[in-house]
Parts: structure tokens; C-alpha cells; sequence
């Protein structure tokens, strides 16, 4: 599981995350909801090792992650602008977080220069991996196009299979749907689901969307202004917001 632990955050005269404490138990999809600017990304990403908290611990699993890069957790991350390499297929972008898995800083350099450049080649052969990611999103038809002959939903599979394809004990998503056009928001939450319950993985999903937070989530956190004022089931949610904050936010309409 995920466990957050008192993570503070400022930047400048902002304080951004005033003490935030929560666990996300594997097997556990936990929804993180509240206004614009309360807070949520910058939890997602102190989760993700992409930035460094001021006082606080993450811990992943049994271990301290606080001080390891995001390469060296095992959470996968999906966010709202996902990046492809343009120039690589379906196929080898889903297989990039295993080739930089098996590497070491030093290795990576030259790597992701070769990534950049468009001149990996032999490395990416088909693995099972690749293929049972591409299954589970519905990409097996697709593996070998490259990004601009995808339409937005199938890039936003291939950064879904991307993050799966390592076996993450956590997931991290970060309004990965906010692009889509609402019919295939609807398909893509229950393939999203379905992931994470066969993953086992602790799922942290952050969303705008109050109906995605209901339907997907076991527990969905109420945030504001830095802090978390109820972290619950949908229904308690619901039923018995402890906070008049977290009635008038979930009463209202998006
Ligand atoms: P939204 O729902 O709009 O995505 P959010 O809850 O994800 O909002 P954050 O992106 O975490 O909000 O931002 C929280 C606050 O921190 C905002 O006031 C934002 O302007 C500020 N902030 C975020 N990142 C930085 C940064 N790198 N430097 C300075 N301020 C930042
Ligand atoms: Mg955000």
C-alpha cells in the first residue's frame, strides 16, 4: 500500500500541503477530490518522487521511498498530458519502463538520448509484458503505430498499458481522463478499474469528476485548502459529510 505520512508543502509564501496524512491499503482505489488548488497534484507528485515534501513521509510497500527518485519507486503514474514518444510505435513506447528499469543512472543517460533521438532498435522486441498490457486496454490491433495515428482516447490507453506494464504495487492518476469525450470516459473507467483489481495495486486517482470518485472509488478523500476533511466511503460521504465544507463540495455541481 501507499501510506502518507504528515507531508508538508510550501512554495514561497504558499503553504500548499498542511500536514496530510493518508493510507491507501493494497487492493484499495482511493479517490482525492476537492476544488482546483487545494492541493491535489502537488500530493501526487510528492507521491511520485517528482517533488520533495518539507517535513513528512511516503512510504510504498514496507519502505521509506521519501528520499529515492521516482524511477527507484514501484508506482506508475498516468497523468492528464501524458507523454508519448512520437517516434517510437504502440509497442515500444508500452516498453520503456522496462527497458530503464533494468539500467542504473549511468546506463539511462545514453538510453533516453536514444529515445530522444528516435534510434533504439533492437532492444524493444515484444516481451509478454508488452502484449498483456496491450490486451488488457484493447491495443493489440495497434502496436505498431506510431502516436500521431492514434486518436486521443487510444494515447490515453497507451499511457495506461505504459503504466502497467512494470506491475506497480501503487498507481498514481491524476485526472487521467479529463481529455476524453465523456462516452469514452465512461469505457475507460471501468478498463481503469479492472486494472487495478487485477493488479492488487493501491490505486491514489485524483479527479474533478464527482461521479467517477462514487462509482470507482472504495474510499474517496475530501481535500481543501491543503488538509484532508473526511476521508470515507462514497456513501458516508454522502450521507454524513463531517464537515459543512465537504457538503457543500460534494453537493455541488462540478
Ligand atoms: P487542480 O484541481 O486545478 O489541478 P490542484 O489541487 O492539483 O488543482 P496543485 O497543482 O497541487 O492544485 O496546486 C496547489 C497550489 O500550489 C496552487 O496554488 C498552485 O498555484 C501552487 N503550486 C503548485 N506547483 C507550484 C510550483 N511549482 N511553484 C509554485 N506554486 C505552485
Ligand atoms: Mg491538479
Amino acid at each position: 500500500g501507499i501510506r502518507i505520512q504528515t507531508v508538508t508543502k510550501r512554495f514561497g509564501a504558499t503553504q500548499v500541503l498542511r500536514g496530510v496524512s493518508l493510507e491507501v491499503a493494497a487492493g484499495e482505489f482511493v479517490a482525492l477530490v476537492g476544488p482546483s488548488g487545494c492541493g491535489k497534484s502537488t500530493l501526487m507528485r510528492i507521491v511520485a518522487g517528482i517533488e520533495q515534501p518539507d517535513s513528512g513521509r511516503i512510504m510504498i510497500g514496507a519502505g521509506d521511498v521519501t528520499r529515492l527518485r521516482p524511477g527507484d519507486r514501484d508506482v506508475a503514474m498516468v497523468f492528464q498530458s501524458y507523454a508519448l514518444y512520437p517516434h517510437l510505435t504502440v509497442a515500444e513506447n508500452i516498453r520503456v519502463p522496462l527497458a530503464l528499469r533494468r539500467l542504473n543512472a549511468w546506463q539511462r543517460l545514453p538510453l533516453l538520448g536514444g529515445l530522444l533521438r528516435g534510434t533504439t532498435d533492437a532492444n524493444y522486441l515484444m516481451d509478454q509484458d508488452v502484449r498483456r498490457a496491450a490486451e488488457a486496454l484493447g491495443l493489440r490491433a495497434l502496436l505498431d503505430r506510431r502516436p500521431a495515428q492514434l486518436s486521443g482516447g487510444q494515447r490515453q490507453r497507451v499511457a495506461l498499458a505504459r503504466a502497467i506494464v512494470r506491475r506497480p504495487a501503487a498507481f498514481l492518476m491524476d485526472e487521467p481522463l479529463s481529455n476524453l469525450d465523456a462516452s469514452l470516459r465512461v469505457q475507460t473507467r471501468r478498463e481503469i478499474v479492472e486494472i487495478h483489481r487485477q493488479a492488487g495495486a493501491a490505486t491514489l486517482y485524483v479527479t474533478h469528476d464527482q461521479s467517477e470518485a462514487l462509482t470507482m472509488a472504495d474510499r474517496v478523500a475530501v481535500m481543501q485548502g491543503g488538509e484532508l476533511l473526511q476521508v470515507a466511503t462514497p456513501q458516508a460521504i454522502y450521507a454524513d459529510p463531517q464537515d459543512l465544507r465537504v457538503a457543500t463540495f460534494i453537493g455541488s455541481p462540478r
